[in-house]
């Protein structure tokens, strides 16, 4: 018996029971259940986390084609109280791959057909953990989807790439020595050194054809008397680059500043990687899979333009396993006023549509 399952119905059941990063209990009984009952094999606590993957495998043999949905909400203190929110959507995601796979159980010919539903994706750990999983080691083609908001894709649109960029949060302890403010001589203030390396920042120049930011986000030093030199000075940086090559260019440049600066001071500096994300890198014969499946599902008028911005550790995944080929498609459902507000909101009657290309990436991949 095949049953299939309506996407904007299981949003909103997930819509309603939010769960942080690695917190997704929930979510994944919710997912765990519903895989069961249509029959699907089921791996839970993946890499011990609430990870969960279905498994469908077809009669012949073929490549393994992976299905990626993430399942965390967003934190927030609403009126002094602190709370969950899917304000990425997320729930949409995990909604749309449960509706792809009532669609797809009966269908899959050859090959495999995973489907992924990767806790954390918003602490950046998610993929991590599904990697070290072993997840992706057999993966031959792998799709991500997000919704998108109404500034990026017109609703009703989707695009068949999201150009996410690398990103990194980067913090930089410059170490100097204290000294009387009367006789600086004596010292190295470690402020002065900090404020060097910004300006210096600032002067660094790429190629301007590439996009690329680093913004000096917090500045602290020693808070002693007002008449000493401060010995420490910590600096937190926020680091985008459109491609990877270029995002370690900007690392062993900025890693040169820091260290040169500081020496040229008789100080010394370390620079500690808070977080980190790898920007989009796609396989244009995938992509042109995705739009294929666009233009057949829902025409040629369906199919908006790139779009970009932002970060999203689904590309880990590609960064682990090059040889994979990765497609990730932005789903425009009017979210508005964006994503991570808490009051995002958006049409769920545009989630069909994206269950509607996954299936046709997948059936013509393996069906
Ligand atoms: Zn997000
Ligand atoms: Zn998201």
């Amino acid at each position: 018996m095949s049953t299939v399952l309506d996407p904007i119905k299981m949003w909103e059941d997930l819509h309603k029971i939010p769960e942080l990063a690695m917190q997704e209990v929930k979510t994944s009984a919710y997912v765990t259940k519903t895989l069961q009952d249509l029959g699907i094999e089921v791996q839970t606590g993946i890499g011990g986390t609430t990870g969960v993957m279905g498994v469908i495998k077809g009669a012949e043999p073929g490549p393994v084609v992976l299905l990626r949905a993430d399942m965390d909400a967003l934190p927030f203190t609403i009126d002094g109280k602190e709370c969950a929110i899917h304000a990425c959507g997320h729930d949409s995601h995990t909604a749309m791959l449960l509706a792809a796979a009532s669609r797809l159980k009966d269908r899959v010919k050859k090959g495999t057909l995973k489907l992924l539903f990767q806790p954390a994706e918003e602490s950046i750990s998610g993929a991590l953990a599904m990697i070290k999983a072993g997840v992706i080691d057999d993966v031959d083609y792998a799709l991500g989807a997000h919704i998108r908001p109404i500034q990026d894709v017109p609703a009703g649109q989707i695009c068949p790439a999201v150009n996410h960029t690398a990103s990194r949060t980067l913090r930089v302890t410059v170490h100097g020595r204290s000294a009387h403010a009367a006789r600086p001589h004596l010292g190295v203030s470690a402020l002065d050194v900090a404020c060097a390396i910004v300006q210096g920042v600032q002067n660094m120049w790429f190629n301007p054809a590439g996009i690329w930011s680093m913004k000096a986000t917090q500045l602290h030093a020693d808070q002693g008397a007002t008449n000493s030199i401060p010995e420490t000075a910590t600096i937190t940086f926020d680091n985008r680059a459109q491609t990877n090559p270029m995002m370690r260019d900007f690392s062993e440049r900025f890693a040169k500043l820091v260290e040169g600066t500081a020496a040229a001071y008789g100080a010394t500096a370390e620079i500690t990687e808070l977080g980190a994300c790898p920007a989009a890198e796609y396989d244009e014969d995938f992509k042109q899979m995705v739009i294929d499946s666009i233009v057949r599902t829902h025409g040629q008028e369906a199919v908006a333009k790139d779009c970009g911005g932002g970060g999203e550790d689904f590309h880990y995944y590609k960064m682990h396993k090059p040889t994979m080929k990765a497609a990730y498609f932005g789903l425009g459902v009017g979210a508005t006023p964006g994503l991570h507000a808490a009051t995002m909101h958006f049409d769920p009657k545009y989630l069909p549509m994206g269950v509607d290309v996954m299936v046709d990436v997948v059936e013509h991949l393996i069906g």
